[in-house]
């Protein structure tokens, strides 16, 4: 019997990661894939689990002075339906799965969980986010690229939680999302591409492009970027994040049709706005 444990506080479950080896569960939506068997079998927990995401200090969405926090076990559709966050937050993740998955599904599992598909993670690397991870021994404060190492693998250490996400506000002119899957709902993404910009008094201030699930961690250039600004060259923008796919060929996809629709997607968008 696999015992499970719900603290009734933060510091009782930070003592209890530092001292024991856990399944860390939130919404379980990922973790309950993981761990099935065949139809009916119970899953395959082999060590205990504590339960996070009734901690009320875990949830919500706060606005300060200079950035967004999301907690992380808010879930989905707290984001998406969210009165406080604008709609380039949004509007990607009311795209996720299903209405009742994102009623249980949380953005800090979609971070730390960290597919290759995971929506959420290109769109907190276009948005500079960073990730706060905590444990009995303190905080540690991390840009989102540090933290996601490799396709299912982060910086995150055994006894640490994410405790949230913390986004820049910026007054963004707006944005493109594309989610590339088989059908609109309920569906991993084959590709996807997101652009955010901000316009000047007489030309582009800010612009931003990434695209999520070709390669095992969002790509972005912060070099191509600049040099967008610089010389509005759509063309060099495209080869330069063409030259950084990696994709394969799987069950969902192809490389040659993730890497090609990516390019014209981002191309499209680009040459809708310079
Ligand atoms: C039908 C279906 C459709 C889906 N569609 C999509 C989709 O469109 N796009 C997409 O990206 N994903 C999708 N998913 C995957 C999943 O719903 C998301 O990744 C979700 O955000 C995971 O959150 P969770 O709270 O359920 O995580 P859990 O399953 O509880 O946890 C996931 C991982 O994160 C760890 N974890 C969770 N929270 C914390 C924390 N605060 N601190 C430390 N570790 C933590 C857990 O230990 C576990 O390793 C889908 C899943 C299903 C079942």
């Amino acid at each position: 019997m696999i015992e499970n444990i719900r603290p009734d506080s933060l510091e009782e479950l930070l003592t209890y990661l530092d001292q024991g080896d856990y399944y860390v569960f939130a919404g379980g939506t990922d973790l309950m894939i993981r761990k099935r068997q065949w139809q009916g079998a119970e899953r395959r927990f082999d060590k205990a689990i504590i339960y996070l995401s009734h901690l009320a200090c875990l949830r919500g969405i706060i606005e300060t002075e200079t950035h967004y926090e999301i907690m992380a076990c808010t879930t989905q559709n707290e984001v998406a339906q969210s009165a406080i966050l604008p709609e380039y937050i949004k509007a990607p993740i009311a795209q996720m799965a299903t209405p009742s998955i994102r009623n249980l599904a949380t953005i800090g599992g979609n971070v730390v969980n960290d597919a290759s598909v995971g929506d959420s993670i290109p769109v907190f690397f276009a948005l500079d986010a960073e990730v706060v991870l905590r444990s009995v021994h303190g905080v540690r404060r991390l840009p989102i690229e540090h933290f996601i190492q490799g396709k299912y693998h982060t910086a995150l250490q055994h006894n640490e939680i994410l405790e949230k996400i913390c986004i820049p506000k910026i007054n963004y002119d707006g944005f493109f999302y594309r989610k590339t899957g088989l059908r609109k709902a309920s569906i991993l993404s084959k590709l996807s591409v997101y652009v955010l910009f901000k316009v000047g008094e007489s030309s582009m201030e800010d612009i931003r492009v990434v695209v999520g699930a070709v390669n095992d961690v969002p790509i972005r250039s912060r070099e191509a970027e600049l040099q967008l600004l610089m010389n509005g060259d759509v063309a060099s923008l495209v080869a330069a994040y063409k030259n950084r796919m990696a994709a394969s060929d799987d069950k969902r996809s192809t490389k040659v049709y993730r890497e090609e629709i990516a390019c014209r997607l981002i191309d499209y968008y680009l040459r809708e706005v310079m």
